[in-house]
C-alpha cells in the first residue's frame, strides 16, 4: 500500500500523504517505513531548498497513529514503534533544507509530532483543520519527539498546558499559541508555503529563561502542585508526561527521546490507559454507528421553544453549527437574558480564538428572537426547552402541531417527563422525540436521543444524524423515568444524602468521590443543581420505583429553609464567594450519629453501577459500552475506570481483599467536566 508520494517543483520538494484506498492518513508502521525510505531519498539531495509536507485528503493531514495498533501492541513491538518513529521524525529535523508542513485538516497526535519535526508549519484556516496533542488524554504521552520538541518551540509554561490538557485547536487558536506560524485560507496553503522556505532553516528562540535547567525544575513543580489538586494523582499520563517535557526543556533531544520512550512503554501496560483508549474507540464507534436502518432526513432551519438556561444554550450551539434558530419564548425579559447569554457565549467563542468576528455576525444573523406565537413551517426542527411541567409542555406540543408541517420532527429536552405521553398530545405522535442536552451545552458533548414507542425509525435516524452533524455523540435511550444518565446518577446522589443525613461528615463524603475519580463530590453537586430541582428529579424516580429509591428527609428540609445550593448561598455547604464551608444549619438537621463507612466510595459507586445493571436489563440503553460511555461523557464519571458496568466488573475481579480499582483486560470492547443532573 501506499502512502506518499514524492515530486519536485523546481528546487523544491514535496511530500503528500495519501494513504491508499483510505479518507484518513495515519500513522502505522508501512506508513513509517515508507516516510523514512523518502526522508533517506530527499537526505541524499542536499542541492534541494526545501521540502513541503503536505496532505491529499480533504479533511485529514495525519490523523496521527493508528491506536488500533498502538493499544494492541507492547513489550519489544511497541519500543520498536516508538523507536521507528523517533527515528523518522529526527530524519526529517535533520534534513540539511528547510522544511514545511502544509496543514490543512486533522494533525493530531503524530501528525502534529511529525509537523513539529519540520522548521515551519502553516495552517489552512478550514474548519475540519484541527491540531494538537491529544495522547495524555488517552493515557498515553506524544513520544515521537512532541513532548521534547514543543517546549523548544513555544517555551515550557505555554507547552505544559497544551501537552497535559491533550487540548486540540483549530489553527486560529494554534496560531496564538505558536504552534503554528500562519494561518491562510485552504487555496493558499501550497503557494505561501513554498514562501516560507525562502526563509531557510528556522532558528528557534531559546526560550532560555524558562527552559533553563534553573526555572523549568520551579515550573514543573508549580504544573505537578496544580496536576495534584485537580487530578489527585490519578492520571499516570499527565504526571509522567509533566516530567518528560520539564527535563527534555533544558536537556538534549536525544534524552528527551529516550525518556519519552521509556514512559510510553510504562504507561502502555496500564489499565487506566486501556480505559481510556476503550472510551476513545467508542467515541469514534458514536460518531458513525448505524442505530436504525431508515434513512436519516436533512436538518436546515430549526426553532427553540425558551430561552431559559437549556434553550438559549441550545439556539447558541445550533447557530455555530451553522443552522438558522427561531428563538421563542413567551416571557419577553427571559428572552432578553437569553440573548445576553448567546452574546456572551459568542463574545468568549471569539477571544479564544474559536469562531472568528465574521463567524460570530454570522452565527448571531442566523437567530431569530421573538416572544410572539410566530408560524414555524420553515422548520424543519422543533426543540422544546421550556419548564419541566408535563401539563404546560403538552399544550406547547399542541400548538406547535398546528404551526409546523406535518413532517417537522418535535423534539423535547425534558430531564424526566414521559414522551410517550407528550406525544400523545399531537395528532401525529411519531414525529416526537426526546434530545436531551446536558447542561452547559456547548461543553457537555452528550445527548440522551429518546425513542419513545410512538417515535419512527426515520425520525430516530434523523435524530441521531442530526446530532453528530452538530459536534455532539447522541446515546439511544428508551423512554423511561430519568432516561439513562439522571436514572443513574440520582441513586448515587440520594445514597450520598442519606449517608450525610445518618450522620456522615459532608467533606468526608464528598472527598471520598474526589479521590474515586469524580469531578465533584455528590453533596457538592446536588448545591449546584440545586436542591429543589434535584429533589424534584429524585421525586420522579422516586415514584416509578418506589419500592429502592427512598429520598431523605434533609433535602426537603434545607429546601424549606431557603438553602437550596449554591443558587441561594447555602445547602449542604455555605457559598461565600471562592470559600466554601460546611452548613452548620445542614449538619443540625442530621438525624442519625453514624459515621460514614470506611469504603465510602465503593458504597456510593456501587449505587451507580446496580442502577447501571437494571437499566442495561430494562434495554434502557443498548449495550453495557453505551452506558459507561454516556456516563462518561454525560456526568465526568472517573473516565481512567472506565464507567459504572466497567467498575462493577473490575470490583467483580478483584481478589477477595484485593484493592486493585482496576482490571484492564476484564471488559472488551477531552475534559473532565462538571456533572449536572436535570
Ligand atoms: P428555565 O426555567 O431556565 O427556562 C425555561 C424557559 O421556558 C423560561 O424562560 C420560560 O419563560 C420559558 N417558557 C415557559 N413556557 C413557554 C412557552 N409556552 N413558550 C416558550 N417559552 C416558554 O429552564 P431550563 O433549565 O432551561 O430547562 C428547560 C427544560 O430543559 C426543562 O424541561 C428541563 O427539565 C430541561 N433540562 C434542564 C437542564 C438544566 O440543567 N437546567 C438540563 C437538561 C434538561
Amino acid at each position: 500500500m501506499n502512502h506518499l508520494q514524492l515530486q519536485t517543483h523546481g528546487n523544491y520538494a514535496i511530500l503528500t500523504f495519501d494513504r491508499e484506498g483510505s479518507s484518513a492518513n495515519i500513522f502505522d508502521r508501512p506508513a513509517l517505513v515508507e516516510l523514512s525510505e523518502k526522508l533517506d531519498a530527499l537526505a541524499a539531495h542536499p542541492e534541494l531548498k526545501g521540502l513541503v509536507i503536505r496532505s491529499a485528503k480533504p479533511t485529514i493531514f495525519v490523523a496521527g497513529a493508528d491506536l488500533k495498533v498502538l493499544s494492541s501492541v507492547e513489550g519489544a513491538e511497541l519500543r520498536d514503534l516508538i523507536e521507528l518513529g523517533q527515528a523518522t521524525f529526527e530524519k526529517l529535523a535533520h534534513l540539511p533544507y528547510a522544511t514545511i508542513a502544509a496543514i490543512n485538516g486533522a494533525c493530531v497526535g503524530g501528525g502534529f509530532e511529525l509537523a513539529l519535526a519540520c522548521d515551519w508549519r502553516v495552517a489552512s484556516d478550514a474548519p475540519a483543520t484541527k491540531i494538537g496533542l491529544p495522547e495524555t488524554s488517552l493515557g498515553i504521552l506524544p513520544a515521537w519527539g512532541g513532548t521534547t520538541r514543543l517546549p523548544r518551540l513555544i517555551g515550557l509554561p505555554a507547552a505544559l498546558p497544551l501537552i497535559l490538557g491533550g487540548k486540540i485547536m483549530n489553527a486560529r487558536a494554534a496560531k496564538a499559541k505558536g504552534l503554528v506560524d500562519e494561518v491562510v485560507a485552504p487555496e493558499n496553503l501550497d503557494q505561501v508555503a513554498l514562501t516560507y522556505l525562502t526563509k531557510g532553516k528556522r532558528r528557534v528562540k531559546s526560550h532560555r529563561l524558562s527552559n533553563s535547567a534553573l526555572t523549568a525544575p520551579l515550573i514543573e513543580a508549580k504544573a505537578k502542585h496544580d496536576l495534584m489538586a485537580k487530578t489527585r494523582g490519578l492520571y499516570p499520563a499527565q504526571l509522567a508526561a509533566l516530567e518528560v517535557a520539564s527535563n527534555a526543556a533544558h536537556g538534549l533531544v536525544s534524552d528527551g527521546l529516550h525518556h519519552e520512550r521509556e514512559a510510553i512503554l510504562r504507561l502502555a501496560g496500564r489499565p487506566e490507559t486501556h480505559q481510556l483508549m476503550r472510551l476513545f474507540f467508542l467515541q469514534e464507534r458514536a460518531k458513525k454507528h448505524r442505530v436504525v436502518e431508515a434513512e436519516p432526513k436533512t436538518i436546515g432551519r430549526c426553532a427553540v421553544i425558551g430561552a431559559g438556561v437549556m434553550g438559549s444554550g441550545i439556539a447558541y450551539w445550533l447557530s455555530t453549527r451553522g443552522h438558522e434558530v427561531v428563538l421563542r419564548e413567551v416571557n419577553e425579559e427571559a428572552l432578553a437574558r437569553g440573548m445576553k447569554v448567546i452574546s456572551k457565549n459568542y463574545a468568549d467563542a471569539r477571544k479564544h480564538h474559536v469562531l472568528t468576528e465574521h463567524q460570530v455576525n454570522r452565527g448571531m444573523d442566523r437567530l431569530f428572537p421573538t416572544s410572539q406565537p410566530v408560524p414555524l413551517d420553515r422548520c424543519d426542527l422543533v426543540i422544546e426547552a421550556a419548564v419541566e411541567k408535563l401539563e404546560i409542555k403538552k399544550k406547547i406540543f399542541a400548538d406547535l402541531a398546528t404551526r409546523t408541517r406535518p413532517d417537522t420532527i418535535l423534539a423535547t429536552n425534558t430531564s424526566a417527563l414521559p414522551i410517550r405521553e407528550l406525544a400523545e398530545s399531537i395528532p401525529n405522535p411519531e414525529r416526537l422525540v426526546g434530545l436531551h442536552f446536558f447542561n452547559p451545552v456547548h461543553r457537555m458533548p452528550l445527548v440522551e436521543v429518546v425513542r419513545s414507542s410512538h417515535t419512527s425509525d426515520t425520525v430516530l435516524a434523523t435524530a441521531v444524524a442530526f446530532v453528530r452533524s452538530i459536534g455532539k455523540l447522541p446515546v439511544v435511550v428508551k423512554d423511561s423515568p430519568g432516561f439513562l444518565v439522571n436514572r443513574i446518577l440520582m441513586p448515587y446522589l440520594v445514597e450520598a444524602a442519606q449517608l450525610f443525613e445518618r450522620g456522615g461528615d459532608p467533606q468526608q463524603i464528598d472527598d471520598a468521590m474526589l479521590d474515586f475519580g469524580m469531578p465533584m463530590g455528590p453533596l457538592r453537586l446536588l448545591d449546584e443543581v440545586g436542591l429543589d430541582v434535584a429533589g424534584d428529579v429524585a421525586k420522579t424516580l422516586a415514584d416509578a420505583f418506589p419500592d429502592r429509591m427512598k429520598i431523605p428527609e434533609v433535602l426537603g428540609l434545607l429546601v424549606s429553609a431557603g438553602h437550596t445550593g449554591r443558587k441561594s448561598g447555602s445547602g449542604f455547604f455555605n457559598y461565600d464567594g471562592h470559600r466554601t464551608s460546611t452548613n452548620p444549619i445542614a449538619l443540625a438537621l442530621r438525624t442519625g450519629k453514624e459515621a460514614a463507612p470506611a469504603d465510602i466510595a465503593s458504597h456510593l459507586a456501587m449505587a451507580m453501577s446496580r442502577e447501571a445493571r437494571m437499566c442495561l436489563d430494562e434495554g434502557i440503553a443498548g449495550t453495557a459500552d453505551d452506558i459507561d460511555l454516556a456516563m462518561v461523557l454525560g456526568t465526568g464519571y472517573a473516565p481512567f475506570r472506565g464507567g459504572p458496568m466497567q467498575y462493577a466488573l473490575d470490583v467483580a475481579s478483584r481478589p477477595r481483599g484485593g484493592t486493585n480499582p482496576n482490571n484492564p483486560k476484564s471488559h472488551e470492547s477531552s475534559t473532565r467536566s462538571p456533572t449536572l443532573v436535570t
